[in-house]
């Protein structure tokens, strides 16, 4: 059965959102300190730690008097941040992410994430470790029934909002009936994505309208002074509206990616690795590294909900000069040409020609 995940607002008692406070404060320091650990080993002793040893550190610090309060939570999201810095470590050593850095309060995201062992389930109300009552929350749509959780996550955004993402073994996720159809996927240089097939998928609606709003309260935001209320006002309005520009890409790429599976047996994607990025300017424009990443996680789960391939290209070759009709290379093809022609004739327009040479090379790849 497949595990999904569903996400609801829920609003916490004043006790509620004390305790989670706190058990976020905590899981950013065991994974910050965790993190200076391994660094600090690495740098000094070229020696790399396991999970196994930062997780009986843990238990050292909880025995100190120093940090003592990281008693008073639940140990379960301490323990799950050793395993998310865990996971860090791995994607980096596997080149898929850059080395792990610090959770900052400010700008990163709060969280934590509790196991069986953490939660009660019962009657459709949950209730955490170190709880009295069950959280607070709005079922937007509603969980299959019968299903429990098996990890929860609680988290608040820069907005303030507070979420719970419940993952379950979700009985209603079936393989769809196979087709014979396959798409590339191209990060393009004037859309969102580009198909194979031709089409240019642009960004969501609203998203200019809302990035000239951001750089208007930016703007009005650095002129406030330091630690007046008002700078704390036009402060909450920015995040207000990075948080909006964030829900409404994040369902465009859900709609996007939902469309892209069902509609394809098999799905070409550029391996872009962080990498990748930092090197191609061009994309790094076009679609930002969060934005593509947050793309490919959806088309890699919803594969293998409904049955279909995600193949990942690393793309080394110069996708945009080669012809897709006949496989020539042209010579130099500047950023600011969007169509060319090939000598055997066929007239390109730079990205959906990329996307077609995507797929070309994903096929082949298989
Ligand atoms: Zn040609």
């Amino acid at each position: 059965m497949m595990k999904r995940a569903y996400k609801y607002r829920f609003y916490p008692t004043p006790e509620q959102a004390e305790q989670l406070h706190r058990t976020f404060g905590c899981v950013r320091l065991v994974y910050n300190k965790a993190l200076e650990m391994r660094t600090r080993a690495y740098a000094t002793q070229r020696r790399s730690i396991s999970y196994a040893e930062s997780s009986a550190a843990l238990t050292e610090w909880k025995r100190g008097a120093e940090l003592a309060f990281l008693n008073e939570v639940s140990s379960v999201p301490l323990q799950q941040a050793l395993r998310h810095l865990h996971a860090a470590y791995a994607a980096f050593f596997a080149k898929r992410a850059g080395y792990p850095r610090f959770k900052s309060k400010k700008k990163s995201r709060a969280s934590a994430e509790y196991t069986r062992s953490a939660f009660r389930w019962r009657d459709g109300k949950l209730t955490l470790a170190k709880m009295d009552a069950p959280l607070d929350i709005v079922w937007s749509r509603p969980l299959p029934d019968g299903v429990v959780p098996s990890t929860v996550t609680v988290s608040r955004d820069a907005a303030g909002r507070w979420y719970v993402s419940l993952l379950v073994e979700d009985p209603t996720v079936q393989p769809l009936p196979p087709v014979d159809t396959a798409v590339g996927v191209d990060a393009g240089l004037t859309s969102l994505v580009t198909l194979s097939t031709g089409e240019k998928v642009t960004n969501p609606r609203h998203e200019q309208a809302d990035r000239r709003k951001l750089a208007k309260a930016q703007r009005d935001l650095a002129r406030k002074e330091k630690g007046s209320a008002n700078r704390a006002k036009a402060r909450l309005k920015v995040t207000r509206i990075h948080a909006r520009i964030a829900d409404r890409r994040r369902d465009h790429l859900h709609k996007l990616s939902t469309r892209l599976v069902r509609e394809n047996q098999t799905v070409v994607i550029e391996d872009l690795t962080v990498r990748n990025l930092l090197r191609n300017h061009r994309l790094a424009r076009a679609i930002s590294n969060a934005a593509w990443s947050q793309l490919r996680a959806m088309l890699e789960y919803k594969a293998a909900w409904y049955g279909r391939t995600l193949v990942t290209v690393d793309r080394w070759f110069p996708s945009s000069k080669l012809c897709s009709d006949c496989g020539q290379l042209t010579e130099s093809l500047p950023l600011n040409i969007r169509t060319w022609q090939c000598p055997c004739g066929a007239t390109h327009d730079r990205d959906i020609n990329a996307a077609r040479n995507l797929l070309a090379a994903g096929l082949a790849d298989r």
